[in-house]
């Protein structure tokens, strides 16, 4: 009887640590989304849509680069978390080239892609000739931030950069 009553509090104290892991695991955030995850969103892909629109493409003498920050967001209900994406567009860039400057503090979300546009079409009014697929220094800047990315051209959306990942 003695000895039961002994290891009582052991047995509490164990729970105790058992729940305190449970709920520290549960606040962690799963796997990040990959950019197909983010293209197969619609709040994602009308966007990009808008930044290709008021890119200007069609216009030789105003076309420019916009784009925007991915963010993956969350909300408890319950003991559940849910998850959706929310687009922070930045301010326009130029004929090509875009400034992401810093990423967006929104409490709950965290930052897990970036796309950008290539209005300029492969060979434009002039002659001169136009990379259409992320140029190297996108592809240094996704590596270094450890995100994916996307860029919109004439032809659609590209994919590249990390598969996954939480900015850095
Ligand atoms: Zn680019």
């Amino acid at each position: 009887m003695v000895n039961k009553l002994k290891s009582r509090p052991v047995f509490v104290g164990a729970l105790v640590l058992a729940l305190l892991a449970l709920t520290v695991f549960a606040n962690d955030w799963p796997q990040a989304p990959t950019a197909d995850d983010m293209l197969a969103d619609d709040t994602v892909s009308d966007a990009i849509d808008d930044a290709w629109d008021d890119s200007d493409a069609g216009d030789k003498d105003k076309r420019h680069e916009e784009g925007g920050w991915i963010l993956w967001c969350r909300q408890q209900h319950g003991s559940e978390w849910q998850y959706s994406f929310k687009v922070v567009r930045v301010a326009s860039g130029g004929r090509s080239g875009i400034t992401p400057g810093n990423p967006p503090e929104q409490e709950n979300c965290r930052v897990v892609g970036f796309f950008h546009t290539h209005p300029n079409p492969p060979t434009d009014e002039d002659g001169d000739n136009w990379e259409q697929g992320p140029s190297e220094s996108d592809n240094n800047w996704h590596n270094r931030h450890k995100i994916p990315g996307v860029v919109r051209n004439a032809s659609g959306n590209e994919t590249f950069g990390p598969e996954r990942g939480y900015y850095e």
